[in-house]
């Protein structure tokens, strides 16, 4: 079984709330390739790998110090050759924040988060969307769901409402906002029917276009 990263809009920095598009990492500051915490570094890049044989694509990947605005980020921008799907940025302070509020203390939303960049990653790839609206959001919070999901395989499902309560958390209500993410009823619905589409294939096994298009057709509903 296959399965399987935010795009681009402006310089964003002072954003918070999840929105993960940018269009470089210019305006995040120095990017850090450790956390400064070993065992986090084991843990994180065990995480990137998974991801990017799930997800079948290469971002480079970084943290970054999100001071008071903790939050992720996805570029398409590409600095290096190696990794030839853009990148993605953790914040330092998300990670802080995402175990303080673990109850399990496992960080496993972090692994969902990192998800969602990845398939920010997959969207830009495969050029699923032309614009960037809150769709690609619920898009990749769907595709994090099938992650989630295979994730819960390996781990078990005791994590899978911690996450669904750390999607609920960043959603937003600013419908008018241009940066607005869906509500957050919206969040957990496509993650946890990305969970669903998942979980339904046990047995059978899926490709990353199945997920595409089945994320694609139930984010088409909101
Ligand atoms: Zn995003």
């Amino acid at each position: 079984m296959l399965l399987l990263g935010c795009k681009k809009e402006k310089n964003v920095v002072q954003e918070t709330g999840g929105y993960c598009f940018a269009s470089n990492f210019g305006g995040l500051g120095q990017l850090f390739k450790s956390s400064g915490n070993q065992q986090l570094d084991y843990w994180h890049y065990g995480e990137y790998n998974n991801l990017v044989q799930r997800f079948g694509v290469i971002p480079d990947i970084y943290f970054y110090d999100d001071g008071n605005s903790p939050n992720a980020y996805f570029t398409p921008q590409i600095s290096n050759n190696q990794y030839p799907d853009g990148q993605v940025a953790i914040g330092l302070n998300w990670i802080k924040k995402e175990f303080a509020n673990s109850p399990t203390n496992s960080g496993v939303s972090i692994a969902i988060i990192m998800a969602h960049e990845f398939a920010h990653c997959v969207d830009a790839k495969y050029k699923v969307y032309n614009t960037h609206s809150y769709r690609n959001e619920l898009f990749a919070d769907f595709l994090a769901g099938c992650y989630l999901h295979l994730k819960s395989m390996i781990i078990g499902e005791q994590y899978v409402n911690e996450v669904a309560n750390s999607f609920y958390a960043i959603g937003d209500y600013a419908f008018n906002d241009p940066r607005h993410h869906g509500t957050p009823a919206q969040r957990v619905s496509c993650l946890m029917e990305g969970y669903k589409f998942s979980k339904s294939k046990v047995g059978v096994g899926y490709q990353l276009p199945e997920a595409i298009s089945n994320a694609r057709n139930y984010v088409a509903r909101f």
